[in-house]
């Protein structure tokens, strides 16, 4: 064979990961990135996810499903104790299962302990109790913002957001200074759990003799501008997510970086898929869950599957036996398990298998397995829905690749796609890949944001099983 001709062979044969910046269209990809880091500027827990969720829902024509006309098309969402969503888009007539995007809303971050506050050598201090898989020093000595809410007995909710505004104050938890952090055998000491100690105050309410004057001043602050006492932060959750802003990365800004790609990063694409679709091609649920860090145990988390009684709803509405219709919507229900992905990191290639790591800028992963030693906890989708995706994407231009979480018996994870799999949904696992992933602040490319977007825009408007 002739070298063209075998040039002309290997296009045709070999399976080719080529780079999601060709084709882009620059100007949408940069008014998209600017978007989606607007909204994960405010919001960086559940809560406040799933507090500007609604805000652009209802701009959008979409109602609470207990207020929609359920004969009617539905267009509603159903918030879930404040931490989780879902969101319908259900034609008036029923004859599919349901295309179903779900994506988790938690990220890796601190939490404070119930009885938090002390003072020790004249500093002021929050215990924490760190949330999701995080590499502990990466948290110290970056600026923390306190996010959440504290419930008081009278029954009121207090809101916190304390160190996002650039007036606010930040928290920070310190590290020792390197001078007097030798071991004998000249490594830095181990870090506990319950070193992720929050400086939180150090001025003390009187210089007259008292226990924890600086704690005190703290308590009255707080009491001062939220009514609350100490015994209030039992019922309360308070999350410490870092203070810095999604920014643009790179000398092309061709990435961004943020607190909480995973998995805010495929909640926010899916919400816009839908809102941008021009038609949907079945019944459609985009579900924000909460939990997944953490196992996705929790009321709120995907192991219950709280988007499906609403659905029983709609049906009984129409006259339909919810339970019998119900199991067969759910045969025949797709599901995205959208998550994120490692993405190959240049410097430490060797927890990856080349052939098959995701890279950076190389389109939305579509993952078969994830799991961990023999693919253990994994969904593994089937060959026939991975081609039904493959198609979907192919055919409509979008760049995807193809990935798995490390070497096998090196690395392995889970999603929430094992818990829509047990109820005999078909599933498969998606997402951009990150650079970073779990740590304060995540490195994703602007490209595979923008294509992830592409791909479940595809998905809610063309796909049937
Ligand atoms: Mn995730
Ligand atoms: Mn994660």
């Amino acid at each position: 064979m002739t070298k063209k001709e075998c040039e002309t062979l290997k296009k045709k044969l070999e399976y080719s990961n080529e780079n999601a910046w060709k084709n882009l269209k620059v100007k949408l990809t940069d008014k998209f990135s600017k978007d989606y880091m607007a909204f994960m500027s405010e919001g960086k827990t559940e809560r406040t996810f799933v507090k500007k969720t609604v805000e652009i829902l209802n701009k959008n024509g979409y109602v609470p499903i207990e207020k929609a006309d359920l004969k009617e098309e539905v267009k509603a969402y159903k918030v879930y104790r404040s931490k989780a969503i879902a969101i319908y888009r259900i034609p008036e007539d029923i004859q599919n299962g349901f295309n179903v995007i779900a994506s988790h809303i938690d990220s890796p971050r601190i939490d404070m302990k119930a009885r938090p506050v002390y003072e020790d050598s004249d500093v002021v201090l929050a215990k924490t109790h760190y949330y999701g898989g995080i590499k502990k020093y990466q948290w110290f000595n970056i600026p923390l913002a306190i996010v959440g809410v504290i419930l008081k007995e009278n029954g009121e909710t207090i809101e916190i957001n304390i160190g996002n505004d650039p007036k606010d104050p930040v928290f920070v938890i310190s590290d020792l200074l390197p001078h007097l952090d030798r071991n004998p055998d000249k490594k830095c000491r181990d870090i506990s759990g319950e070193t992720l100690n929050l400086i939180i105050g150090s001025k003390p309410i009187t210089f007259e003799k008292l226990d924890s004057p600086a704690k005190l001043n703290v308590l009255r602050i707080l009491n001062e501008k939220y009514g609350i006492v100490e015994e209030d932060l039992t019922s309360a959750e308070l999350e410490l997510v870092p203070a810095f802003e999604p920014r643009e990365m790179g000398f092309d800004r061709s990435m961004i970086s943020a607190y909480g790609h995973d998995d805010k990063i495929c909640a926010y694409t899916s919400l816009r898929a839908l809102l941008d679709a021009k038609k949907i091609a079945r019944p459609t649920a985009i579900v924000f869950f909460d939990k997944e860090e953490i196992g996705s145990d929790g009321s709120t988390g995907a192991k219950n599957q709280f988007w499906l009684p609403p659905i029983k709803k709609v049906l009984s509405a129409r006259g339909k036996d919810a339970n019998v219709f119900l199991d067969d919507l759910i045969e025949d229900t797709a599901v995205l398990s959208s998550d994120v992905s490692a993405a190959v990191n240049p410097t430490f290639k060797d927890v990856q298998e080349m052939n098959n790591a995701a890279i950076l800028g190389h389109g939305i992963v579509v993952t078969k397995y994830t799991g961990s030693y023999g693919k253990a906890g994994a969904n593994d989708a089937d060959a026939e829905f991975v081609l039904k995706i493959r198609k979907l994407l192919n055919d409509n231009k979008v760049a995807w690749q193809t990935g798995e979480l490390g070497k096998v018996d090196v690395g392995g994870g889970g999603t929430v796609a094992k818990f829509f799999a047990e109820r005999g949904m078909h599933v498969i696992d998606t997402g951009p890949a990150l650079l970073g992933m779990h740590s304060p602040y995540e490195i994703v490319s602007k490209a595979d944001l923008y294509h992830s977007y592409l791909a479940y825009k595809a998905f809610v408007e063309k796909f049937e099983m």
